[in-house]
């Protein structure tokens, strides 16, 4: 083929010589906390299944049937002859599971926070958005036209100075993930809504990697946080903990008819398929029904998070759940630890930039229910040798 563009070549080769060169693998089966990726069977502690549902025979079989009765395809966005009712069953079992109004589904996560807050501000407005929030809200910043203001949340009085100071602004919003998807710790949810409410803004929520894990009913943060009355929008992922795909915003009836209305990757882009909304409500009756998944998974990851500190590694104070970071500064270093873990038959995620700071490469270890203890157990005496011989300790 003709080469179009030349400097593609010479940026790939100069990402690859920073270690940031990013490889696909094939996946040919997933199951019980192992796949088959590329040939090789391996423990996988790097997918967000964080309870083990997407390969749940349960889920499968409500996926089957849904195919059977409304094909494998929405055919359309919701709003034309996109909304089976899979889709309808399921906005009704959100609502309820998060004891909200009303629920809207989006074809994915990302779209419902590109979704929810374009819809919700634009030139007149100013957001507020915490620098490690997940790319999914910096998107959906970016393109709704609003000033956006980026605050670290270790920084809050510098944050309500910058409120006050926006006070011209027709319509203020804060938006931040529940639980920061490179780190593992939860947003000051409290001190949040606090804040916004002093200052007459509104917040808003993702919950992508929160809902089904955190709160004592699997709500998520603002669950866990009590601050449930407070958080105007909560954004939620059917393909993390869920086990399925799409993603949802729930809220006040109000705030749904108008995301109906105005939210355009919701209006524009084709439902997610009947079969992945038939098996994410069966999620919702697991998850509800057998909360000793979630303690498990608790369990489970406070013993990665204890071994790796008795490791002498470096992982990222007030993180609980199942995101456990390993900081390795070094991009290379980090890929020959994943690559040195993975030749011993453990999969783990590798964060490199722009996923987060240059500065700050690190492991993602992402414990699921589907794991037993015996297998934290050795995932860690790899990474005792990996990191002694790559000296990352
Ligand atoms: C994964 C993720 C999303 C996107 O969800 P998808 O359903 O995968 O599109 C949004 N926000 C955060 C914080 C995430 O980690």
């Amino acid at each position: 083929m003709p080469e179009h563009f030349p400097w593609m070549a010479d940026e790939l080769e100069a990402l690859g010589e920073q270690g940031l060169l990013r490889k696909r693998r094939t996946v040919r089966r997933r199951a019980g906390g192992w796949c088959e990726a590329d040939g090789r069977i391996l423990v996988d502690f790097a997918s967000n299944d964080y309870l083990g549902l997407s390969h749940d025979p349960r889920l499968i079989e409500a996926a089957q049937r849904a195919a059977v009765e409304c094909g494998t395809g929405s055919g359309s966005s919701a709003l034309v002859v996109g909304r089976s009712i899979w889709h309808e069953r399921l906005e009704h079992r959100l609502a309820h599971f998060e004891g909200q109004e009303a629920a809207v589904l989006f074809p994915t996560g990302y779209a419902a926070n590109v979704g929810a807050i374009t819809a919700l501000v634009g030139d007149d407005d100013a957001i507020f958005s915490d620098s490690l929030n997940h790319a999914s809200l910096i998107d959906g910043c970016r393109l709704s036209g609003a000033s956006v203001s980026i605050y670290n949340h270790h920084a809050l009085v510098s944050l309500e100075a910058r409120l006050a100071a926006a006070r011209g602004a027709r319509r203020r919003l804060i938006v931040t993930d529940g639980v920061f998807s490179m780190d593992g710790v939860q947003a000051p949810l409290r001190e949040l809504c606090a804040l916004a409410r002093r200052n007459g803004a509104q917040v808003l929520v993702d919950e992508a990697h929160a809902t089904g894990v955190f709160g004592r009913h699997g709500r998520g943060t603002a669950e866990l946080l009590e601050v449930e009355e407070s958080v105007a929008i909560r954004v939620g992922t059917l393909s993390k903990a869920i086990g399925s795909v799409g993603g949802f915003v729930c809220g006040s009836r109000t705030l749904i008819d108008w995301l109906w209305n105005r939210a355009r990757p919701q209006i524009f882009s084709t439902a997610a398929p009947p079969s992945a909304c038939a098996a994410a409500c069966t999620a919702l009756d697991i998850i509800e029904s057998e909360p000793g998944l979630r303690a498990n998974l608790f369990v489970l990851s406070q013993q990665l998070r204890d071994g790796i500190q008795e490791l002498g590694l470096e992982t990222i104070a007030g993180g609980s759940g199942p995101i456990v970071p390993v900081i390795m500064n070094d991009a290379q270093v980090a890929v020959r630890v994943a690559e040195g873990l993975e030749q011993q038959g453990f999969l783990v995620g590798v964060m490199r930039h722009p996923s987060v700071p240059r500065e700050s490469a690190r492991l993602r270890i992402t414990v699921s229910a589907a794991h037993g203890p015996q297998m934290i157990e050795e995932l860690l005496s790899v990474l005792k040798n990996v990191a002694a011989a790559e000296q990352a300790v």
